[in-house]
């Protein structure tokens, strides 16, 4: 497999696939460019060896083209951070597309317009009526994949070699994330710098694994994160639960949690997870205390409870100061360590004291030699918001395609590059 430092692209047009999905404001000017940036070394590495480069991105979810989800509000940015002007094409598909990227020279970048304005993209028909037939669903959705061929071998006709630079959108199958690399023969597909950076990120973790290893699972439900914690569970030493799951733990331990985030309907499944912890061997460490409020607000009045006695018209908003020596001595004694979710309800200054207290215990293990990986979106939002994201081993860009990958499940934009 080629590799991006290997291939020299002397004369070649790649066409790379990036996530330039950045946040803007009304006025479309771009609030955080972390997407942008990240992608700039594999993009400057293609034109300093004297290649030319064919962006193609996604820019939000449009079901059509819309302005307000063009990639021209992002091409000044582009343009400043690569240090190139770059050309626009207003449709990643028709004629102006076809012309520029045919008449692009070395050293040149065209941005195409936002991938999604097609549903061939995605490959999913859109605009069914509700009361469509079977049938009728069935036939539109065998008409988008054919479509989703079509516009995968359009792309790829645009250029020599393909690139795939988009962690974030890596297991989606689409025709710029996946299907395209059929087009391409093994010696003409790449992973880009940050995708090879994040597939190391989670091999280490996964495959290269120091003991004792570490999960710390937060964030608001047990059902978003069931896959990733009954996979962690063959993997891990020890599985911290923190934030809203916890009190889904809790009250299935029979415990009182007031009003507490809980999933009723999960109740059961936590005891079994409980119990595959036990059968695995693995430590399964659940918060002891809460910071309890008594409501939703940054404001509440608060105290702090034993996880299992949260008065009524109480609201556990993180965790108390027994769990944070709990979880740090366990995380300290950590040589590989996961971290996805927060403890607690993180956005209000007075319930991240818990995320915080992680977030160091988190930086001293790895101060120590152990080697930690943050992801997913709230807890890369929380490295950030407390200014320690250089102080890990690597924070991820990627949310659901991370949780993915980590699941053990193969992402449909690295196997259609390495073949697995
Ligand atoms: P997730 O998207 O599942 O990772 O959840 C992240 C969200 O979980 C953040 O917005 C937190 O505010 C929220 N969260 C964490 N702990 C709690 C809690 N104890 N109660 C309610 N929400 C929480």
């Amino acid at each position: 497999m080629q590799t991006l430092d290997n291939f020299n692209f002397t004369g070649q047009k790649a066409f790379v696939r990036v996530d330039f999905n950045v946040p803007l404001d009304e006025n479309f000017n771009i609030t955080d460019d972390t997407r942008i940036r990240a992608a700039i070394p594999s993009l400057k590495k293609i034109l300093s060896d004297g290649g030319s480069v064919i962006i193609g991105s996604h820019l939000g979810r449009p079901k059509k083209a819309e302005d307000k989800f063009s990639l021209k509000h992002i091409l000044p940015r582009v343009s400043s951070l690569l240090g190139v002007e770059v050309q626009f094409a207003n449709d990643c598909l028709g004629k102006e597309a076809v012309e520029k990227s045919a008449a692009l020279k070395a050293g040149e970048v065209l941005v195409l317009e936002n991938l999604r304005f097609y549903a061939a993209e995605e490959g999913k028909p859109r605009g069914l009526a509700d009361d469509a037939t079977a049938d009728e669903k069935a036939a539109a959705k065998k008409a988008e994949k054919a479509n989703q061929k079509e516009m995968a071998k359009q792309l790829a006709s645009y250029a020599t070699v393909y690139v795939n630079d988009a962690f974030g959108t890596a297991h989606r199958p689409h025709a710029s994330t996946a299907i395209i690399a059929d087009y391409f023969d093994v010696e003409h597909k790449t992973f880009g710098y940050l995708m090879q950076k994040e597939i190391d990120a989670v091999e280490t973790v996964l495959k290269n694994t120091a003991r004792p290893f570490t999960a710390i699972m937060g964030g608001s439900k047990v059902s978003s994160k069931i896959e990733i914690i009954e996979n962690l569970l063959t993997k891990v030493d020890n599985l911290i639960i923190a934030g809203g799951m916890t009190y889904t733990f809790t009250k299935a331990l029979g415990g009182k949690i007031g009003n507490s985030i809980c999933e009723d309907d999960k109740l059961d499944l936590a005891l079994i997870l409980i119990e595959k912890a036990k059968a695995n061997n693995v430590n399964l460490v659940l918060a002891v205390d809460a910071k309890a409020a008594d409501a939703f607000s940054n404001d509440a009045n608060t105290q702090f409870v034993p996880v299992n006695a949260i008065p009524d018209g109480w609201d556990g908003l993180d965790i108390g100061p027994e769990t944070e020596v709990k979880f740090a001595e366990v995380i300290e004694k950590s040589k590989t360590i996961l971290w996805n979710g927060p403890t607690g309800v993180f956005e209000f200054d007075n319930f991240a004291g818990g995320t915080l207290s992680v977030g160091l215990a988190i930086v001293r293990a790895t101060e120590k030699g152990a080697y930690s990986l943050v992801g997913g979106g709230d807890s890369v939002a929380a490295v950030n918001k407390f200014g320690i994201a250089d102080k890990v081993s690597y924070v991820s860009t990627g949310g659901g395609a991370l949780l993915e990958f980590i699941e053990g499940k193969e992402l449909p934009g690295i196997k259609a590059i390495r073949g697995y």
